[in-house]
């Protein structure tokens, strides 16, 4: 979700005790898994926001895909189509169609592909194929009161129909962190008059593109904040079968960040989980019954090229793989929302 840094103020949820995520998780369980031994399973899942072929080339994206694909991993890698200035879909050079080649396998490979929106920067001219050098940024726009629906609705419909010239298909909905001057002066602005979370017209557009199939699946999950205990799906628009939700992740990135930087704060495979098995944020959740553990990374940190935190991830699924075995399930982000929506809540984990 972020390059920047103001989105660490929004992350200031790390330390967070096992008591507090366990009570957190018990929140939304039966009382009776709280007195014993979770019977349920818990799902897994990630996010990797800010993927494109920029930073590693397509040749990291493939490599990627083929090990999810292979252990048998599931989760999300947003694709962004503008990140580069013009959309990629239209006169791509030979890597980024190779890349394109690769988003266009990812759901095969277990992983779905959420629009981080389309530039991760400026706000998008598809007439003229770039940005303007003035444009206000993507992020923030998602939470400027005044924009209607039906202008979220075009802007992100124009992004969908970037992808299709390539057969990418979007699964969900990433919303872009930054940190620059004019996006920090803004959200400061925005908080004192009281705006602290997204447009509502923003939801009530993802919606419905999804009820006019725009998207891969019925349900659209969406990746704004995180929290280790005041985590959940939050149902943000619904219409019959079809829901958008802010399905917040209740595992930070400790792949070496968007900094791709090796330091122990950015980079720790016992921050998920040790060697013994014994703790770690994904051991405490599953131990807590927790419905899921949802973390993420970035593509800067966890690409298998030049991702100083792609080791720890391989590290990370094969403690997971030893330790939790038949204790976990792993899903996309869509299928949860899904399968959550569907059942109205988690009762559904009792079937898997
Ligand atoms: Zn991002
Ligand atoms: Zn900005």
């Amino acid at each position: 979700m972020t390059t920047q840094r103001s989105d660490l103020t929004r992350r200031q949820f790390l330390g967070v005790t096992a008591t507090s995520a366990a009570v957190a998780a018990f929140g939304q369980l039966p009382r009776a898994l709280a007195a014993g031994p979770p019977k349920r399973k818990t799902i897994l899942s990630f996010y990797c926001d800010d993927t494109s072929p920029r930073p590693a080339g397509a040749k990291a994206f493939q490599l990627f895909l083929d090990y999810c694909a292979r252990q048998g991993i599931k989760g999300e890698s947003s694709c962004i189509l503008g990140m580069g200035g013009a959309s990629i879909t239209r006169k791509p050079t030979d890597d980024e169609r190779a890349y394109l080649d690769q988003i266009a396998r990812a759901w095969e490979c277990g992983l779905g592909s959420h629009m981080e929106i389309m530039t991760h920067g400026g706000r998008f001219d598809f007439e003229a194929n770039r940005a303007p050098k003035d444009a206000q940024h993507e992020g923030v726009w998602l939470y400027e009161p005044e924009v209607a629906v039906e202008q979220y609705e075009r802007y992100f419909g124009k992004i969908i129909a970037e992808g299709e010239r390539a057969n990418v298909r979007f699964s969900g909905f990433t919303w872009p962190g930054c940190g620059c001057e004019a996006c920090t002066k803004r959200y400061q602005e925005l908080k004192a008059a009281g705006h602290t979370a997204p447009n509502p017209a923003m939801w009530k557009a993802l919606l419905n593109l999804a009820k006019q199939g725009k998207f891969r699946g019925p349900t659209v999950p969406c990746f704004f904040d995180s929290s280790e205990k005041d985590y959940g799906a939050h149902r943000k628009a619904s219409d019959g079968k079809y829901g958008v939700y802010d399905l917040m992740p209740n595992a930070g990135d400790k792949f070496a960040t968007y900094r791709n930087s090796d330091r122990s704060e950015f980079l720790d495979a016992d921050y998920y989980i040790t060697a013994d098995g014994k703790s770690g944020i994904v051991v405490r959740h599953v131990a807590a019954g927790a419905p899921y553990c949802l973390f993420y990374g970035h593509w800067q940190g966890l690409n298998p090229v030049n991702g100083l935190g792609w080791k720890a991830f391989n590290t990370v699924v094969e403690r997971i793989r030893q330790h939790l075995e038949g204790r976990v399930v792993w899903m996309r982000p869509s299928e949860i929302t899904d399968h959550y929506h569907k059942a109205d809540g988690w009762s559904f984990l009792d079937t898997l």
